[in-house]
Formats: C-alpha cells, structure tokens, sequence
C-alpha cells in the first residue's frame, strides 16, 4: 500500500448518493475513488435489513432518473418497494455501469484534514491506509450514524439483541420468543407487526408516539408500469419542481377557512391516497397554524381511536406532543391493529421510563420485562452525526466538530467556508429528508459536477463558500423553518434525539423546486457565494 494513494476526487459512502456522484465524476474523467464502510452497496438499503423495512417514497419516483435506458429495463414490482427490492436495485446500477472497481469496501474515514500549501485532502481509513484528492464528497448519509438508547446495563444483558440499522445479513426470526421492541418511530411502525406475527409475546417500549398512516401498499399492474415509463421524463420534471420530490395536489386552501364535513372529506381522500405527503398537503396552513394542524392531528387520532379496540392502549397510542407533520410521517401495514393481538403490550415510557437493562431483560419505573431478544429501533444522529464523527480538519486546522458545535453551518446544504474543495450530499440546511431524496441527492450531485466542469474550463483549483454566503444560508434556513410549526417539535429534524446535541432545525423547508432555482441561479450567476482560486493563487470573487 503507497503512503497515500492519489486521486482527482474521493467520494466517502457508497450509497444512491455517493454511486451517481461517482458515475457523474468518472464520465468527466476524474480518477475517483468511493470508500465505503459495508461491504456491499446500498447504504441506507445496506444496513436497515429488518422485517418491514420498506421505502415510504412510491417505488417509480424513489429511483434515479439520469438513466433514460436503466429506467425502461428496470421494473419496479410494488406501489412502496421492499429494502430486498430496492437493494437488488442498486446492485444493478453499480453493475450496469461497472461502478465496482472503482468502491474500497470494508473501509471507514476516521480523519482527514486540508493541506493549504497544496490545495489537496489527505483522507485516513482504518484499513486501508491514506489517500489524497482534489476534491472531497461526503455522501455519508444523513440516516447512517445509528443510536442506542440512553440507559444502563446493556452489556449485561444475555439476551439477543437486534438494531433496525445495523440488522446484518442472516435472516432473523422470532418465534416463540419473548421479544421487546425500543422506539416507535418509522423502523419501528413498519418491523413491529411482522415481530408480532412471530414472538410468543411482544412488548413495545414507546417513549413518543407517532402519526402513522396506512400505505396502502400492493402490487403494481404491468399497465401502471408501462404507463409510467411511457411519461417518465414529464413525471421526472414535475418531481424536480414540486415542494417535496413527490408531486401531488397542492393545495392554496386554508383549514381554518374549510367546514368542519368539508375538511374531514378532505383529510379522508388524503388518508385514502396512502401517500406520505398527502395529510399535510391538503391545506396550505396545515404546517403553519396550530388550529388547522390540530384538526388534521384530531382526524388521525379518530382514526386510531377508531382502529385499537382497548381505549387505553388507543390513547397512549395517540400523538399530542407535537403539531402532526412536525416529526417524519410514517406509513404503515397494519400497525395500528397489531395492539389488538392478544401477545402484544403497550409500555408508555413517558408514564414509567425505562431504567436500566438487566441479564434477562428490562427494568422499568415500574417492571421489570424478561425478554429473550430486544430490539432497538432508536434512530440516528441524524444529518449531521456521520459528518461529525469523521474528525474533519479544513484551512488552518479548522475542525469541523467545532464548526458546528452551536448547530450545522454551511451554504446551501453543499460546502463551508474554511473547507475549500469540500462537498456534502444532501448535507443539512438543504432539502433533504423533507423530500424523496433520490431528487435531491441528483440535484445535489449534478450541482457539483457542473461546479467541477466549470472550475476546469476556467482555470481554477480550488472553491471555497464564503463566509458572508454561509451567514446568509443559515439565516435564511432558519427564518424559513421558523415560519411553520416544524422547530415545535422534539424530532431528530431539530437534533433533540440526541442528547447534547444544539437543537437547530435542521432541513431547508423551502422546497425542492425552490431550493432547485436558488442552485441554479448561484451556478449562473458564476457560482455566486463561492471563491474560486487558480493555483497560483488568483482570487476570482
Ligand atoms: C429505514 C429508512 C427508511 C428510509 N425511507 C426513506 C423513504 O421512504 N424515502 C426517502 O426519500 N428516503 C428514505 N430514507 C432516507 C435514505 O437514507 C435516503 O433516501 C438515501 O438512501 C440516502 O442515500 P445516501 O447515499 O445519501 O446515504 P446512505 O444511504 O445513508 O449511505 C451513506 C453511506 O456512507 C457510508 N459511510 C458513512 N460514514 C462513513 C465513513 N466515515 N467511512 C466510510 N463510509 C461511511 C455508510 O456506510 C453508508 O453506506 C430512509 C432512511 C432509512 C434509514
């Protein structure tokens, strides 16, 4: 192994976003390397292997679409896709264009730091020594750096034990057993019905319940397919410009505005669409005003009312902590209904937190559970903990831990100032997981390589934010998020999942399509809010 092997660009993650920025790089004849930590491709759809994982993004608009050819030869067989399905996906992509060869598996990013007297990142792994590049592109993931719960014990503990994402590749089963479940958020809405469809007995352990609606999940008819593929590039445009990557009604009504048989009529259709944007999307005051919020948080609780036969388990099963839309929506197979089975239990940790692990199960304020496997549904660092646990070191030594120790800064979700030649995917400030993200990752991604084309044809070696732009990016975010009812909430959108961590809201609100503009017109504009420097130094503003 060379001291330090050297490239035009490293790509740090293998999954939808780092194997299209590869693709796109490599067409430009870029030497690009992608290091990545699983031993396969995939990313999100690598790890989250648990039963029920499934995307919650239809399957024929959650897919790439820089591929005309790849999208007629793949066919999609269900309205939401499997992670099986979305996997074997990716797999085809990465062979289709021959992207293997040029992935390090196996391999993770410990540090890497910014040389200024050459303009290069030096890249360190933990197994596959150094690496050096012009250019560095974290598509690490804003739902990869996995949490456990914050109590005791757990080594104590000499039962099986099982993470949404963090599964493994062995089939897991759970038969006879008596299993637990921490954390009811979407991993946990979708695995918990088929967990209790094989546990003898099955307890849930819910410290925050969520909104969750029926998918309305089933197979897709050739027809369905052929038609979408036959309309592909105009769906492909209205997902570019829609709100969210997902197109849909939407709506210039206020709630507030609509009679009450009106508005449930409304919510219903929306509740019947089965899709994730639907409910929030019905009025155009539903994500900013409390009393039209309330109205769509009531109609969902009639419907759980209306579905758990026990009022008690129905209650606690009822969101009241946060406006509805606020926290990611889920979409469900039968989750509701599974608290009417005689093996399963309801725990609401708000009434009697979870204590300590024991050797045979869980203690509670209250109880103790004995459980022959738990397993742990307890979300991620979301946004910013796979960046930050990567000790990144810019100008100066710079650190970037430090950076953002008050909350993310950056310019459009995309580079900081202080970290020239930097890049994130679908970092946070940007859209992201407020849309189907495969529209944002290749929004993202084909910023980037024009950037690349543009800094080649001109001359220039190395881009950097400037720090007024980044000042100015942040504000913004912020002013917009605090527009809506979203900074209410204690989600992982505002980091309060983790302990310590600032809480900021986190994502871009603005918009797909707007975020998209703002993008473009910044590239247009000679990539307004970027510095650009030749080698010798030239500062072009
Ligand atoms: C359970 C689940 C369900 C989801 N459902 C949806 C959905 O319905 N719709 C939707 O739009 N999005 C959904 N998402 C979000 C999903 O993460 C994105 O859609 C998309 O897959 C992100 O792709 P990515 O390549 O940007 O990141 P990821 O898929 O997270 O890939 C990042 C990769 O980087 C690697 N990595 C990270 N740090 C390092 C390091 N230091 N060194 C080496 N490698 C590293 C990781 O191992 C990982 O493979 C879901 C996420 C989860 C977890």
């Amino acid at each position: 192994m060379p001291a330090s092997e050297r490239y035009d660009a490293i790509v740090v993650g293998a999954g939808l976003s780092g194997l299209y920025q590869l693709y796109r790089l490599r067409e430009l004849g870029l030497r690009t390397r992608v290091i990545e930590a699983a031993d396969g491709v995939g990313g999100t759809w690598y790890w989250n292997r648990y039963p029920g994982a499934r995307c919650d993004v239809q399957s024929m608009s959650y897919s790439y679409s820089f591929s005309p050819d790849l999208e007629r030869e793949w066919t999609w067989t269900e309205k939401y896709p499997t992670q099986p399905e979305i996997l074997r996906y990716i797999n085809h992509v990465a062979a289709r264009f021959d992207l293997w060869p040029d992935i390090t598996f196996g391999t993770r990013v410990i540090s890497t730091h910014y040389d200024d007297a050459t303009g290069r990142w030096t890249v360190r792994t933990d197994t596959a020594g150094e690496f050096s590049a012009q250019f560095l592109i974290m598509a690490t993931g804003c739902l990869s750096a996995p949490k456990l719960p914050e109590i005791p014990g757990l080594e104590r503990y000499g039962g099986r034990t099982h993470q949404t994402a963090n599964w493994g590749n062995d089939e897991v089963r759970f038969d006879g057993l008596r299993v637990g479940v921490i954390g009811t958020g979407s991993s946990g809405i979708q695995s918990i019905p088929i967990i209790a469809d094989q546990a003898a007995d099955l307890a849930v352990f819910q410290r925050t319940p969520n909104f969750s609606m029926p998918a309305g999940n089933r197979p897709l008819s050739a027809d369905e397919v052929a038609d979408m593929k036959a309309n592909y590039r105009d769906w492909r445009a209205l997902q570019r410009t829609s709100r969210a990557g997902i197109p849909g009604p939407e709506s210039m009504e206020f709630a507030v505005a609509a009679a009450p048989e009106e508005r449930t009529a409304k919510f219903q259709a929306a509740w019947d669409r089965g899709e994730l944007t639907a409910l929030i999307g019905t009025y155009i005051d539903i994500l900013i005003d409390p009393v039209a919020n309330e109205a769509a948080a009531e109609f969902v609780r009639d419907k759980i009312r209306a579905t758990v036969h026990d009022p008690e388990v129905a209650e606690t099963l009822c969101p009241r902590t946060f406006p509805v839309g606020t926290k990611r929506m889920c979409l469900d197979s039968g989750y509701y209904q599974t608290y009417n089975r005689p093996n399963v239990h309801l725990v609401d940790l708000r009434k009697t937190p979870l204590v300590e692990f024991t050797t045979t199960g869980i203690r509670t304020t209250q109880t103790e559970y004995e459980l022959d496997a738990i397993v742990f549904a307890t979300g991620f660092d979301a946004m910013t903990g796979a960046l930050t646990a990567i000790n990144v070191q810019g100008r100066n030594g710079l650190d970037l831990a430090s950076q953002w120790s008050g909350g993310p800064r950056n310019y459009l979700g995309l580079a900081m100032a202080g970290f020239p030649n930097l890049f994130t995917i679908t970092g946070p400030l940007s859209p992201s997981v407020l849309s189907n993200m495969v529209v944002s990752i290749e929004q993202h991604v084909d910023f980037i390589a024009d950037c690349i084309v543009y800094m080649g044809e001109h001359g220039y070696d190395v881009i950097e934010a400037t720090q007024n732009a980044q000042d100015d990016w942040v504000q913004h975010v912020a002013d917009v998020g605090s527009f809506t009812l979203f900074p209410k909430a204690e989600s992982w959108y505002t980091g309060a999942n983790v302990p310590g961590k600032p809480r900021v809201f986190m994502p871009y609100i603005g918009g797909v399509g707007e975020f998209r503009l703002k993008c473009d017109a910044v590239a247009a504009i000679w990539y307004e809010g970027f510095t650009m420097t030749r080698a010798d130094q030239t500062v072009i503003a």
